[in-house]
């Protein structure tokens, strides 16, 4: 049977998942979920324990994609989960943190792949599934993005060898840091375009929205997106929670069955919403920790049920830059499943949200259901970001960037030894140099190719703030089938 998909917010039917592939937007402005969790026994489970991780891929994957065959999936994954492009054999390593000898603390690394982000995690994925899926339909895709930094460069990075696809990505012009813009801007694919606009991330996508609100045009150039909430970058990611499971069980001698707790840097909420899938599924996971920098929207909803989206001029500008959000787009998702799958419900709440700008679960039966999901919160900080940074190299000779700290500063509040506690490691440090060197004092190690990309001639259009500009600079250079 093949698994359907629907709108959080109405029952609306958007078909499957090579359907919902390139849009995870409904038309009522709800999001993509599938119409039931597959729940995998524990058997079926650990019977997966020994694949290789392209193959534990596919048939996580599949459980979500099954238009897509099992064979097909194995072979875009062994393409997209290299070691050649995650520079280590296992792709998403496990690393415990010795200390005593009875550490029960890890790092998963997620950020091995090109862009040094955990975003490559999925968006590898991504690129394969959308070149086969173009393939089949003789059709092309100009993905059209804002950036402010990790997602842009990942997007690139895995469309870079694709045929059919071009990416035209807005970024803020002098808001980026040299490595980011010299990991993006370095890029000389003719199909590769970097345009930078003048204002801020929020301008960026605002563009985006003012083209993508033209709907003829938005066809006929075939314009698609890879943003946070596209559906299979969820599911891609749902991937390295079984496969850190499993080395988990496997560094810390439990037994299959035994419960790990995860903790995970969060913004738009895309990474730990693939957690509660895994755990949904039925993997063993205890507590998932939601860790937020300053902008705390998600840890206020978990302390007190209230949801309340900051405005742009709320948002601050910090030094874990990938989790600087206003609101928590795939956040929906897991309030879906919290008022129990019903789209009324849900549909009630986003409009509620729309007039007063909050609403709050507090007393609502839903409320306790966010027990069961064992999603738990806290907030990092500067100071506390540095003091992590430190702390962690003082004591496991280790470097771990501003974000992986946010993560590592709000698990020691939730530890409960024996159960091993695994932070996600989001990004490498060496794309975070100036808050490395505040922290540690001393600049990041940098490779010999690292260091000769950043002498690599750049290549960007300035566009302005003019959307018409933006529409003419698609029109000559979208790739549009014949
Ligand atoms: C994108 C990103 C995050 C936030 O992940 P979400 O899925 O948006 O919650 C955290 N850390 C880094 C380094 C990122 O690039």
């Amino acid at each position: 049977m093949t698994m359907r998909y629907v709108s959080t917010r109405s029952a609306t039917a958007m078909g499957s998942f090579t359907d919902i592939l390139l849009e995870g937007l409904a038309q009522d402005g709800g999001l993509a979920v599938p119409q039931a969790i597959p729940i995998w026994s524990p058997e079926a489970i650990s019977s997966l324990s020994g694949l290789a991780y392209p193959q534990l891929a596919a048939r996580v994957v599949h459980a979500f994609a099954d238009d897509l065959s099992l064979e097909i999936l194995e072979v875009l994954a062994s393409k997209a989960y290299t070691v050649e492009k995650f520079r280590h054999p296992s792709i998403a390593p496990l690393t415990v943190l010795q200390e005593a000898p009875h550490s029960r603390l890890a790092v998963l690394e997620l950020s091995n792949g090109p862009t040094m982000a955990f975003k490559d995690m999925a968006m590898q994925m991504l690129g394969q599934l959308f070149e086969y899926q173009l393939k089949q339909k003789g059709q092309t895709l100009n993905i059209l993005g804002a950036t402010s930094g990790d997602t842009g460069s990942s997007a690139e990075y895995a469309m870079r060898d694709k045929q059919g696809i071009s990416v035209f990505m807005l970024s803020p012009e002098g808001r980026m840091s040299q490595f980011q813009k010299a990991q993006m801007y370095s890029l000389q694919e003719p199909h590769i375009h970097n345009l930078t606009v003048t204002g801020s991330f929020d301008d960026c996508q605002d563009m985006v929205k003012a083209v993508s609100a033209d709907l003829a045009f938005k066809s006929s150039m075939r314009i698609g997106t890879v943003n946070s909430i596209n559906w299979a970058r969820i599911t891609a990611q749902v991937v390295y929670y079984f496969a850190g499971y499993f080395q988990a069980v496997s560094a810390f001698g439990l037994r299959f069955g035994e419960l790990v707790d995860f903790c995970v840097p969060s913004g738009n909420f895309g990474n730990v919403l693939s957690g509660h899938v895994a755990k949904s599924m039925g993997l063993p996971v205890g507590q998932l920790v939601v860790a937020t920098n300053e902008n705390n929207v998600l840890d206020e909803f978990f302390r007190t049920g209230c949801y309340r989206p900051r405005k742009s001029a709320e948002t601050y500008v910090t030094s874990s830059p990938s989790m600087d959000i206003s609101k928590a787009s795939n956040f929906e998702r897991y309030v879906y499943d919290l008022v129990g799958r019903d789209p009324q419900r849900l549909a009630g709440l986003w409009r509620e949200l729309a007039e007063r700008g909050e609403f709050n679960l507090a007393g609502d039966p839903a409320w306790h259901a966010v027990e069961r999901t064992g999603l738990v919160s806290g907030a990092s900080h500067h100071a506390a970001r540095l003091e992590t940074i430190r702390k962690v190299y003082d004591r496991f000779k280790r470097r771990v960037d501003p974000h992986t700290a946010d993560g590592l500063f709000v698990a020691q509040q939730f530890l409960r030894p024996p159960i091993p506690m695994v932070c996600l490691e989001t990004a490498l440090p060496v794309k975070f140099e100036e808050t490395m060197l505040e922290a540690l004092n001393e600049p990041v190690p940098k490779s010999p190719e690292l260091q000769a990309m950043e002498k690599m001639q750049q290549r960007t259009l300035s566009i302005g703030q003019d959307v018409e500009g933006l529409k003419d600079f698609i029109r000559q250079h979208a790739l549009v089938a014949t």
